[in-house]
């Protein structure tokens, strides 16, 4: 039996995850589940799940949770459950909210399987630092991410000449620079693909997910980013692809579904059977396109190759400012443009520390959100 951990297991993320293990309940036992707010949802997952810990935010809901589940361990924080062992810890929790927690799972269990791309953003090096002293592995969830893990089996990293990192567009590709102007919430919580968390579909509509996933490959392939194109694939049906210095240039390829990318988490190096909503219908796709990214419509992507290429502290500068800006969109307190130029502001404005330490990369993220929502 494989023992698993969810942390962030009521969002798009976590129940997807739990919906693999429901149907593979004789090999995979669930250890422990968190939540941030949904405590309705986290009550369901422990009826169902029957874990031994969970884990919520706030005191009110630990309370209901004990009286609901007097057998049940409740811990105060996602960071003491990541220290409970087990065999695989999915970080399906969204922010640097999650950073601590991960770096705990990797001193404490064997493998992460990480969708928390903004861990590997702020801290790559404490995150390669823990997997070396410890012993554990870090397997991506990204679809991109889990694409070139498998494009590069058969490989070393010294044979790349080129990874094509790939993105869907977002849903304002097409738009004119104009049109930019009257992006309304509403507009940018469609993805024309993808079924997401609220942060991540903002991120995809200005492209700064593509620019957190740029750092991310950086992050958990040690590969330049000169090396690192992004191409604009509508279709979503290539996740991603690598040109090798012999001349091959390897792809993989399925629906845009995150049942696939999660498995392969789970079972790494090992294949397992999946039922999915769709088969995969080559037929049905026709014609695929690839177009170069348009960095004056999408200025995040340009910020994160710029922070990215620098290092050190500005990757969390980037991700921070993001992160707060974004919420401050979804709270419908500033425009959709403004997003980019907080981002910007934060960069221009802040001193670039080398390998910072975790308590260093707390703080700078604790100050952007103070002065960012001071002068919003
Ligand atoms: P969601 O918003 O759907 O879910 C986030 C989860 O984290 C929820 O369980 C939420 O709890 C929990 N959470 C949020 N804040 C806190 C906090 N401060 N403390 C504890 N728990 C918290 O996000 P997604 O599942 O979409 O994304 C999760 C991560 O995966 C992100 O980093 C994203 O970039 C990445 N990712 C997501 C993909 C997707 O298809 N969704 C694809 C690839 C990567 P609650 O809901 O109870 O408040």
């Amino acid at each position: 039996m494989k023992q698993i951990t969810i942390i962030g297991s009521t969002g798009s993320i976590g129940t997807q995850s739990l919906e693999i293990i429901r149907s593979r309940r004789e090999e995979v036992r669930v250890i422990a589940l968190s939540a941030g707010k949904n405590i309705e949802l986290l009550i369901d997952q422990i009826k169902e799940f029957q874990p031994k810990y969970v884990s919520i935010l706030g005191k009110d809901h630990r309370r209901t949770l004990r009286e609901i589940f007097p057998e049940l361990e409740i811990l105060d924080s996602i960071e003491e459950l990541a220290e409970i062992s087990v065999d695989i810890l999915i970080s399906a929790i969204v922010g640097i909210a999650g950073l601590r927690a991960n770096l705990a799972a990797l001193k404490h269990s064997r493998r992460v399987a990480i969708a928390n791309k903004e861990t590997l953003v702020c801290a790559p090096h404490l995150v390669r630092e823990t997997c070396k002293k410890y012993g554990s592995e870090i397997i991506p969830i990204d679809s991109e991410h889990a694409a070139i893990h498998q494009c590069l089996s058969n490989y070393t990293k010294e044979e790349v000449s080129k990874i094509l990192l790939t993105s869907s567009g977002g849903p304002f590709r097409t738009l004119s620079q104009k049109e930019f102007q009257e992006i309304k919430l509403e507009d940018a919580l469609k993805h024309p693909k993808w079924n997401m968390g609220k942060k991540i579909t903002i991120d995809s509509s200005t492209l700064m997910n593509k620019g957190l996933e740029l750092i991310e490959v950086n992050s958990l392939f040690n590969i330049d980013y000169d090396k690192i194109q992004v191409v604009i694939h509508p279709e979503s049906i290539v996740h991603s692809a690598v040109s090798f210095i012999d001349g091959n240039t390897i792809a993989q390829l399925s629906n845009p579904d995150m049942m696939v990318p999660i498995q392969y988490a789970i079972d790494y190096p090992e294949k397992k059977n999946i039922k999915l909503k769709k088969d995969f219908d080559i037929f049905e796709h026709g014609i695929l396109e690839f177009h170069k990214p348009d960095f004056d419509k999408f200025p995040a992507l340009r910020l994160a190759y710029q922070a990215g290429r620098q290092g050190g502290s500005l990757t969390t500068t980037l991700n921070s400012a993001n992160e707060v800006a974004v919420e401050l969109f979804l709270q419908e307190r500033i425009h959709y443009l403004d997003i980019v130029k907080i981002i910007e502001k934060e960069l221009e404005s802040s001193e670039m520390i080398d390998n910072p330490s975790l308590e260093e990369i707390l703080s700078i993220d604790n100050k952007i959100r103070d002065s960012i929502k001071l002068s919003s």
